[in-house]
């Protein structure tokens, strides 16, 4: 059985690593040039995608930001997984706002900006700490720009001026003074069925996820509640199947959706080593309506990403409960190169592995850890 997914990073190649053990054969697509390959070998099959599209028996995304004509073309073969309605959710974040706002969802007060003369009197509205995001393409916080005070407004309408508002609007977001950002990642199948994971607490550094830990510490039955809730009536009202992740601002006991992700996420990868149905193999199960597994945490997990380094020493698979997952990609600078999954019995524990971790990693490229395994201990 094969499942073709658009985009050929390392999601799809942790959906191949998955899908192997239950007989699924996972082929990506490379978007920039439609080329079908192996994610893990990098291998290009000889055959075409028109043939991989009629080979499958699910078709999904590792990424929401997928050419339109692609996703056209994938959806008229009646087999994407999610559907594009939920994929073009994730991936236009107008779209994204409507859906929330359709369904009574609560999210950050915000604007849909398609002329820089609606940067007049904007701050009399959202305050004068906004966040602008492009609403397309926007990943790892590119795309985005802050306005600190009301003097940044100036050079803002430059930069803007020289965008076309009109075709890719902005969405101008009053920043949040949230206590801090956690996520739900989850399953629903065809049949409507739904299952999330534990709710995860995500620590990021200039608009970037460097560090999960999951469960997150201090959850409260009604922010597991809302949590639960918000996947629950988003999933069902985009009719959706496969992972999907929702980005969370926890705000006293609210919760604000940042944003959603219709795909495997980030901040689920510590379910790799924490769970016995991981993101991944989840996600295969529910495209190709095999039943979900079981999300049974029995410990307490950190993830820690491994961004623009590679500088490590590789003696750190030796620690007790620690997993190194490479993605085999070339260095660049902010590049996600790797993730490293820790398993401890408790958050006490769980700090003093990453402590010890931080022995084997450049300090400068975890510049989050070393407070966070202090919090934990
Ligand atoms: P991702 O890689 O998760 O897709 P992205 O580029 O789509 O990221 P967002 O998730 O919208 O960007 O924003 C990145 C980060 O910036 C958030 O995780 C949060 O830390 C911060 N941020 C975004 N919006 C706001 C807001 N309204 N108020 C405060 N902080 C915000
Ligand atoms: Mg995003
Ligand atoms: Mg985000």
């Amino acid at each position: 059985m094969k499942v073709l997914v658009l985009g050929a990073g390392q999601l799809a190649k942790m959906l191949y690593l998955a899908a192997a053990p239950l007989g699924v054969e996972v082929f990506a697509v490379d978007v920039t040039d439609n080329s079908v390959l192996n994610p893990v070998s990098r291998q290009v099959h000889e055959f075409d995608l028109a043939f991989a599209i009629e080979e499958a028996k699910a078709i999904t995304v590792e990424f929401e930001h997928i050419p339109e004509p692609l996703l056209e073309l994938v959806e008229a073969s009646g087999k994407l997984m999610p559907n594009m309605l939920s994929i073009m959710a994730g991936a236009d974040r107008v779209r994204e706002k409507y859906l929330l706002a359709q369904n009574g969802i609560a999210n950050c007060q915000h604007l849909i900006i398609d002329n820089v003369d609606q940067l007049e009197g904007i701050t009399d509205i959202l305050g004068d700490k906004i966040i602008f995001k492009s609403s397309r393409d926007g990943y790892d916080g590119y795309g985005q720009w802050r306005m600190r005070s009301a003097s940044d407004l100036g050079s803002l309408h430059d930069t803007f001026d020289k965008l076309d508002l009109r075709k890719v609007p902005l969405i101008a977001e009053k920043m949040s003074l949230f206590d801090r950002e956690i996520s739900v990642v989850g399953a629903r199948d065809a049949k409507g069925n739904i299952c999330c994971f534990q709710i995860a607490e995500n620590l990021h550094y200039e608009g970037q996820l460097h560090v999960s830990i999951a469960p997150a510490t201090k959850l409260t039955k009604t922010i597991i509640f809302q949590a639960n809730d918000i996947f629950k009536r988003i999933a069902n009202a985009l009719e959706y199947v496969g992972v999907l992740a929702i980005e969370l601002f926890q705000v006293g006991d609210e919760l604000l959706v940042n944003e959603i992700a219709p795909r495997v996420h980030n901040s689920g990868h510590w379910t790799q080593d924490g769970v016995g149905t991981c993101q991944f193999e989840q996600h295969i199960r529910a495209v190709l309506g095999f039943g979900l597994g079981s999300t049974k945490t029995p410990y307490v997990n950190a993830m820690v990403n491994v961004i623009g380094c590679t500088s490590f020493s590789r003696d750190l698979i030796a620690l007790d409960g620690c997993h190194l997952h490479w993605y085999g990609k070339t260095l660049r600078e902010k590049r996600k190169m790797g993730h490293i999954n820790v398993v401890a019995d408790n958050y006490a524990q769980l700090g003093d592995k990453l402590i010890a971790l931080l022995e084997h990693l450049p300090e400068e490229s975890f510049p989050l850890l070393a407070g966070e395994a202090k919090r934990l201990q």
